[in-house]
Protein backbone atom coordinates (compact mmCIF):
# COMPACT_ATOMS: atom_id res chain seq x y z
CA UNK A 1 0.00 0.00 0.00
CA UNK A 2 2.40 2.62 -1.30
CA UNK A 3 1.21 6.65 -1.04
CA UNK A 4 1.08 7.92 -4.55
CA UNK A 5 -0.30 11.46 -4.00
CA UNK A 6 -0.66 13.40 -1.15
CA UNK A 7 -4.04 14.60 -2.28
CA UNK A 8 -6.37 13.01 -4.44
CA UNK A 9 -9.22 15.14 -5.65
CA UNK A 10 -12.46 12.91 -6.49
CA UNK A 11 -13.93 15.09 -9.59
CA UNK A 12 -12.86 17.66 -11.80
CA UNK A 13 -15.80 20.29 -11.81
CA UNK A 14 -15.17 23.74 -10.97
CA UNK A 15 -14.75 22.57 -7.61
CA UNK A 16 -12.02 20.03 -8.02
CA UNK A 17 -10.29 22.27 -10.75
CA UNK A 18 -10.19 24.97 -8.11
CA UNK A 19 -8.43 22.46 -5.41
CA UNK A 20 -6.25 21.41 -8.23
CA UNK A 21 -4.48 25.02 -8.98
CA UNK A 22 -4.16 25.59 -5.74
CA UNK A 23 -2.89 22.63 -4.13
CA UNK A 24 -0.55 21.83 -7.34
CA UNK A 25 0.81 24.76 -6.81
CA UNK A 26 1.56 24.68 -3.27
CA UNK A 27 3.76 21.83 -4.58
CA UNK A 28 1.64 19.03 -3.04
CA UNK A 29 1.55 15.71 -5.03
CA UNK A 30 -1.91 16.00 -6.37
CA UNK A 31 -4.06 14.22 -9.11
CA UNK A 32 -8.06 14.91 -10.13
CA UNK A 33 -9.56 11.48 -10.65
CA UNK A 34 -12.74 11.70 -12.97
CA UNK A 35 -15.23 9.24 -14.01
CA UNK A 36 -16.33 10.99 -17.00
CA UNK A 37 -15.02 14.28 -19.05
CA UNK A 38 -13.38 17.41 -17.02
CA UNK A 39 -15.88 20.11 -16.79
CA UNK A 40 -18.85 18.91 -14.58
CA UNK A 41 -21.84 20.58 -14.62
CA UNK A 42 -20.10 23.44 -16.85
CA UNK A 43 -19.72 21.40 -19.94
CA UNK A 44 -23.66 21.39 -19.69
CA UNK A 45 -24.36 24.85 -19.51
CA UNK A 46 -24.35 27.07 -22.57
CA UNK A 47 -23.45 30.12 -21.02
CA UNK A 48 -22.66 31.23 -17.92
CA UNK A 49 -23.31 35.28 -16.82
CA UNK A 50 -22.25 35.15 -13.21
CA UNK A 51 -18.69 34.36 -12.65
CA UNK A 52 -16.59 37.27 -11.79
CA UNK A 53 -14.53 38.39 -15.05
CA UNK A 54 -16.79 37.29 -17.89
CA UNK A 55 -20.07 38.95 -18.18
CA UNK A 56 -21.00 36.04 -20.41
CA UNK A 57 -18.92 32.62 -21.53
CA UNK A 58 -19.96 29.96 -23.15
CA UNK A 59 -19.96 26.77 -19.99
CA UNK A 60 -17.31 24.59 -22.26
CA UNK A 61 -15.32 27.44 -23.40
CA UNK A 62 -14.96 28.51 -19.15
CA UNK A 63 -14.14 24.39 -18.78
CA UNK A 64 -11.76 24.29 -20.75
CA UNK A 65 -10.02 26.88 -19.75
CA UNK A 66 -10.23 25.68 -16.05
CA UNK A 67 -9.11 21.96 -16.89
CA UNK A 68 -5.54 23.65 -18.94
CA UNK A 69 -5.22 25.78 -15.80
CA UNK A 70 -5.62 23.03 -13.31
CA UNK A 71 -3.10 20.87 -14.82
CA UNK A 72 -0.77 23.47 -15.50
CA UNK A 73 1.41 23.18 -11.83
CA UNK A 74 1.59 20.01 -12.14
CA UNK A 75 -1.51 17.79 -10.85
CA UNK A 76 -2.48 14.35 -12.69
CA UNK A 77 -5.39 13.89 -14.54
CA UNK A 78 -6.88 10.24 -13.88
CA UNK A 79 -9.85 8.52 -15.55
CA UNK A 80 -11.76 6.29 -12.47
CA UNK A 81 -15.14 5.37 -11.22
CA UNK A 82 -14.90 5.60 -7.39
CA UNK A 83 -16.99 2.57 -5.68
CA UNK A 84 -15.46 3.50 -2.16
CA UNK A 85 -13.31 5.65 0.43
CA UNK A 86 -11.53 3.83 2.60
CA UNK A 87 -10.09 4.94 5.73
CA UNK A 88 -6.94 3.52 7.12
CA UNK A 89 -5.60 6.71 9.17
CA UNK A 90 -2.72 8.52 7.60
CA UNK A 91 -3.95 6.52 4.10
CA UNK A 92 -6.60 6.50 2.19
CA UNK A 93 -7.48 4.04 -0.18
CA UNK A 94 -9.97 5.00 -3.07
CA UNK A 95 -11.40 1.95 -4.92
CA UNK A 96 -12.04 1.88 -8.26
CA UNK A 97 -14.80 -0.10 -10.07
CA UNK A 98 -12.07 -1.81 -12.24
CA UNK A 99 -10.88 -3.08 -8.89
CA UNK A 100 -7.83 -0.97 -8.52
CA UNK A 101 -7.01 1.39 -5.79
CA UNK A 102 -5.28 4.86 -5.77
CA UNK A 103 -3.70 5.44 -2.05
CA UNK A 104 -3.33 9.00 -1.02
CA UNK A 105 -2.50 10.82 2.37
CA UNK A 106 -5.75 13.11 1.83
CA UNK A 107 -8.70 12.83 -0.78
CA UNK A 108 -10.56 16.15 -1.84
CA UNK A 109 -14.51 14.96 -2.95
CA UNK A 110 -15.61 16.78 -5.33
CA UNK A 111 -18.13 15.09 -7.19
CA UNK A 112 -21.05 17.52 -7.48
CA UNK A 113 -24.11 16.50 -8.04
CA UNK A 114 -26.24 13.98 -10.53
CA UNK A 115 -29.35 15.08 -12.55
CA UNK A 116 -32.19 13.60 -10.99
CA UNK A 117 -34.23 11.55 -12.98
CA UNK A 118 -38.14 11.74 -14.08
CA UNK A 119 -38.84 7.98 -13.17
CA UNK A 120 -41.89 7.30 -15.81
CA UNK A 121 -42.29 4.59 -18.12
CA UNK A 122 -40.40 5.69 -20.98
CA UNK A 123 -37.55 7.51 -19.73
CA UNK A 124 -34.71 5.06 -19.33
CA UNK A 125 -35.95 3.13 -22.76
CA UNK A 126 -35.37 6.68 -25.08
CA UNK A 127 -32.26 8.04 -23.17
CA UNK A 128 -30.55 8.75 -26.19
CA UNK A 129 -33.36 8.82 -28.25
CA UNK A 130 -34.77 11.86 -27.37
CA UNK A 131 -34.73 11.61 -23.84
CA UNK A 132 -31.82 14.15 -22.98
CA UNK A 133 -30.14 15.51 -19.80
CA UNK A 134 -28.29 17.82 -21.55
CA UNK A 135 -29.92 20.63 -23.97
CA UNK A 136 -25.93 21.82 -25.06
CA UNK A 137 -24.76 18.61 -26.29
CA UNK A 138 -28.48 17.41 -27.74
CA UNK A 139 -30.01 20.49 -28.51
CA UNK A 140 -29.02 20.68 -32.03
CA UNK A 141 -30.43 17.37 -33.13
CA UNK A 142 -33.75 18.77 -32.79
CA UNK A 143 -33.72 21.83 -35.64
CA UNK A 144 -37.18 22.87 -36.42
CA UNK A 145 -39.01 20.21 -34.21
CA UNK A 146 -41.11 20.73 -30.78
CA UNK A 147 -39.20 19.95 -27.64
CA UNK A 148 -40.34 19.60 -23.86
CA UNK A 149 -38.59 20.79 -21.08
CA UNK A 150 -39.39 19.35 -17.46
CA UNK A 151 -38.66 21.84 -14.23
CA UNK A 152 -38.85 25.24 -13.21
CA UNK A 153 -35.88 26.43 -12.01
CA UNK A 154 -33.34 28.27 -13.69
CA UNK A 155 -31.55 25.07 -15.10
CA UNK A 156 -34.88 24.17 -16.90
CA UNK A 157 -35.35 28.08 -18.00
CA UNK A 158 -31.88 28.77 -18.69
CA UNK A 159 -31.40 25.39 -21.47
CA UNK A 160 -35.03 26.13 -22.30
CA UNK A 161 -33.98 29.63 -23.68
CA UNK A 162 -31.06 27.78 -24.73
CA UNK A 163 -33.50 24.91 -27.10
CA UNK A 164 -35.35 27.75 -29.15
CA UNK A 165 -31.94 28.58 -31.25
CA UNK A 166 -33.08 25.22 -32.83
CA UNK A 167 -36.17 24.00 -31.85
CA UNK A 168 -39.32 25.15 -33.51
CA UNK A 169 -41.08 25.15 -30.09
CA UNK A 170 -39.94 24.62 -26.47
CA UNK A 171 -42.53 23.22 -24.31
CA UNK A 172 -41.88 24.09 -20.31
CA UNK A 173 -43.67 21.60 -17.86
CA UNK A 174 -44.34 22.72 -14.54
CA UNK A 175 -46.03 21.41 -12.00
CA UNK A 176 -46.95 24.25 -9.92
CA UNK A 177 -48.14 27.65 -11.33
CA UNK A 178 -45.08 29.35 -10.34
CA UNK A 179 -41.20 28.93 -11.51
CA UNK A 180 -38.52 28.02 -9.12
CA UNK A 181 -35.81 29.87 -11.82
CA UNK A 182 -34.65 33.71 -10.21
CA UNK A 183 -36.90 36.38 -11.74
CA UNK A 184 -34.27 37.78 -14.13
CA UNK A 185 -34.86 34.60 -15.92
CA UNK A 186 -37.94 34.21 -15.83
CA UNK A 187 -38.34 37.73 -17.52
CA UNK A 188 -36.06 36.66 -20.38
CA UNK A 189 -38.44 33.32 -20.83
CA UNK A 190 -41.19 36.06 -20.98
CA UNK A 191 -39.40 37.67 -24.34
CA UNK A 192 -38.95 34.55 -25.93
CA UNK A 193 -41.83 33.57 -28.40
CA UNK A 194 -40.91 30.08 -28.84
CA UNK A 195 -41.67 29.10 -25.40
CA UNK A 196 -44.94 28.33 -24.62
CA UNK A 197 -45.68 26.92 -20.60
CA UNK A 198 -47.65 24.60 -19.51
CA UNK A 199 -48.12 24.93 -15.80
CA UNK A 200 -49.68 22.71 -12.98
CA UNK A 201 -49.14 19.12 -15.13
CA UNK A 202 -46.14 16.71 -14.70
CA UNK A 203 -44.92 14.30 -16.80
CA UNK A 204 -46.30 10.55 -16.92
CA UNK A 205 -45.11 8.92 -19.38
CA UNK A 206 -42.61 9.25 -22.56
CA UNK A 207 -43.81 7.42 -25.65
CA UNK A 208 -41.65 6.37 -29.01
CA UNK A 209 -42.23 5.56 -32.49
CA UNK A 210 -39.28 3.81 -34.86
CA UNK A 211 -37.19 3.95 -31.39
CA UNK A 212 -37.51 7.63 -30.86
CA UNK A 213 -39.72 9.77 -28.76
CA UNK A 214 -42.72 11.24 -29.93
CA UNK A 215 -44.71 12.55 -27.54
CA UNK A 216 -45.46 12.78 -23.61
CA UNK A 217 -47.79 12.09 -21.95
CA UNK A 218 -48.85 14.73 -18.94
CA UNK A 219 -51.43 14.76 -15.63
CA UNK A 220 -52.91 17.96 -15.21
CA UNK A 221 -52.47 17.84 -10.83
CA UNK A 222 -56.14 18.92 -10.54
CA UNK A 223 -57.92 17.30 -12.57
CA UNK A 224 -55.82 14.10 -13.08
CA UNK A 225 -56.76 14.29 -16.30
CA UNK A 226 -54.05 13.25 -18.95
CA UNK A 227 -52.90 14.62 -22.01
CA UNK A 228 -50.67 13.59 -25.17
CA UNK A 229 -48.17 16.42 -26.26
CA UNK A 230 -46.42 15.73 -29.62
CA UNK A 231 -42.63 16.36 -29.23
CA UNK A 232 -39.61 15.18 -31.20
CA UNK A 233 -37.59 15.48 -27.27
CA UNK A 234 -37.44 15.36 -23.79
CA UNK A 235 -35.03 17.46 -21.49
CA UNK A 236 -35.68 17.00 -17.82
CA UNK A 237 -34.13 19.28 -15.72
CA UNK A 238 -35.94 18.60 -11.98
CA UNK A 239 -32.80 18.79 -9.79
CA UNK A 240 -29.85 17.54 -8.97
CA UNK A 241 -28.54 14.73 -5.57
CA UNK A 242 -25.37 15.01 -4.70
CA UNK A 243 -22.98 12.02 -5.87
CA UNK A 244 -21.89 10.60 -2.21
CA UNK A 245 -22.74 7.30 -2.09
CA UNK A 246 -19.29 5.82 -1.78
CA UNK A 247 -18.41 8.09 1.08
CA UNK A 248 -21.88 6.13 2.87
CA UNK A 249 -20.02 4.55 5.43
CA UNK A 250 -18.38 7.59 6.69
CA UNK A 251 -20.92 9.05 8.54
CA UNK A 252 -20.48 12.29 7.37
CA UNK A 253 -23.65 12.94 5.42
CA UNK A 254 -26.56 15.13 5.98
CA UNK A 255 -30.19 13.66 5.59
CA UNK A 256 -30.07 14.53 1.99
CA UNK A 257 -26.93 13.17 1.50
CA UNK A 258 -24.92 15.95 1.12
CA UNK A 259 -21.51 16.12 3.30
CA UNK A 260 -21.24 18.03 6.17
CA UNK A 261 -17.92 20.10 6.25
CA UNK A 262 -16.50 23.20 8.85
CA UNK A 263 -15.37 25.86 7.28
CA UNK A 264 -12.03 24.45 6.26
CA UNK A 265 -14.07 22.24 3.99
CA UNK A 266 -12.70 19.10 6.37
CA UNK A 267 -15.17 16.28 7.10
CA UNK A 268 -14.89 15.13 10.56
CA UNK A 269 -12.51 12.67 9.39
CA UNK A 270 -9.42 13.53 9.63
CA UNK A 271 -7.80 13.50 5.85
CA UNK A 272 -11.11 13.68 4.15
CA UNK A 273 -11.96 16.91 2.18
CA UNK A 274 -14.97 18.14 0.33
CA UNK A 275 -15.59 20.88 -1.82
CA UNK A 276 -18.62 22.38 -4.01
CA UNK A 277 -22.13 21.46 -5.23
CA UNK A 278 -21.87 17.89 -3.18
CA UNK A 279 -21.73 19.52 0.08
CA UNK A 280 -24.41 21.05 2.44
CA UNK A 281 -24.46 24.42 1.70
CA UNK A 282 -27.08 27.44 0.51
CA UNK A 283 -25.52 29.17 -2.35
CA UNK A 284 -24.31 26.58 -5.55
CA UNK A 285 -22.60 28.40 -8.02
CA UNK A 286 -19.20 27.96 -9.98
CA UNK A 287 -18.07 30.49 -7.89
CA UNK A 288 -18.67 29.26 -4.42
CA UNK A 289 -17.52 26.17 -6.29
CA UNK A 290 -14.18 27.66 -6.90
CA UNK A 291 -13.78 29.14 -3.47
CA UNK A 292 -14.85 25.63 -1.47
CA UNK A 293 -11.75 24.16 -3.74
CA UNK A 294 -9.42 26.43 -2.82
CA UNK A 295 -10.01 26.76 0.69
CA UNK A 296 -10.31 22.62 0.64
CA UNK A 297 -6.67 22.00 -0.87
CA UNK A 298 -5.08 24.95 1.55
CA UNK A 299 -6.24 23.12 4.25
CA UNK A 300 -4.92 19.76 2.73
CA UNK A 301 -1.69 22.16 2.48
CA UNK A 302 -1.75 22.95 5.97
CA UNK A 303 -2.71 19.60 7.47
CA UNK A 304 -0.29 17.61 5.82
CA UNK A 305 2.42 20.03 6.17
CA UNK A 306 1.90 21.94 8.99
P1 LIG B 1 -34.15 23.36 -8.79
O1 LIG B 1 -33.89 24.81 -8.58
O2 LIG B 1 -34.24 22.46 -7.62
O3 LIG B 1 -35.51 23.24 -9.65
C1 LIG B 1 -36.05 21.99 -9.94
C2 LIG B 1 -37.35 22.20 -10.70
O4 LIG B 1 -37.86 20.92 -11.07
C3 LIG B 1 -38.44 22.87 -9.88
O5 LIG B 1 -39.22 23.69 -10.71
C4 LIG B 1 -39.24 21.69 -9.37
O6 LIG B 1 -40.60 21.99 -9.14
C5 LIG B 1 -39.17 20.74 -10.52
N1 LIG B 1 -39.32 19.34 -10.13
C6 LIG B 1 -38.64 18.66 -9.17
N2 LIG B 1 -39.02 17.37 -9.13
C7 LIG B 1 -39.96 17.23 -10.10
C8 LIG B 1 -40.72 16.14 -10.56
N3 LIG B 1 -40.58 14.90 -10.02
N4 LIG B 1 -41.60 16.33 -11.56
C9 LIG B 1 -41.74 17.56 -12.11
N5 LIG B 1 -41.03 18.65 -11.73
C10 LIG B 1 -40.15 18.48 -10.73
O7 LIG B 1 -33.04 22.68 -9.74
P2 LIG B 1 -32.05 23.34 -10.85
O8 LIG B 1 -32.80 24.24 -11.76
O9 LIG B 1 -31.30 22.18 -11.40
O10 LIG B 1 -31.07 24.24 -9.99
C11 LIG B 1 -30.28 23.66 -8.95
C12 LIG B 1 -29.49 24.76 -8.23
O11 LIG B 1 -28.53 25.33 -9.14
C13 LIG B 1 -30.39 25.91 -7.79
O12 LIG B 1 -29.90 26.39 -6.57
C14 LIG B 1 -30.22 26.94 -8.88
O13 LIG B 1 -30.46 28.26 -8.47
C15 LIG B 1 -28.76 26.72 -9.28
N6 LIG B 1 -28.56 27.16 -10.66
C16 LIG B 1 -28.21 28.47 -10.85
C17 LIG B 1 -28.05 28.97 -12.11
C18 LIG B 1 -27.68 30.41 -12.27
O14 LIG B 1 -27.43 31.07 -11.27
N7 LIG B 1 -27.67 30.96 -13.47
C19 LIG B 1 -28.24 28.13 -13.23
C20 LIG B 1 -28.61 26.79 -13.02
C21 LIG B 1 -28.78 26.33 -11.72
P3 LIG B 1 -41.07 22.81 -7.82
O15 LIG B 1 -40.58 24.22 -8.01
O16 LIG B 1 -42.55 22.68 -7.89
O17 LIG B 1 -40.45 22.12 -6.66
Amino acid sequence: MDIQYEVVIIGAGPAGMAAAVYASRAGLKTAMLEKSAPGGKLVKTNEISNYPGFVTSGGPDLAFKMFEHSTAFGAEYLYGDVTRIHDHGNLKEIALADGSSVFTKAVIVATGRDERLLNIPGEQRYTGAGVSYCAVCDGAFFKNQEVAVIGGGNSALEEAMYLTQFASKVHIVIRRDVFRADEIVQKQLEENEKIHVIKKHVPVEILGENGKVCAIVLKNVETQEDTTLAVNAVFPYIGQDPGTSFVDHLDILDEQRYILTDERMATKVPGIYAAGDVIHKTLRQVVTATSDGAIAAQSVFHDLRG
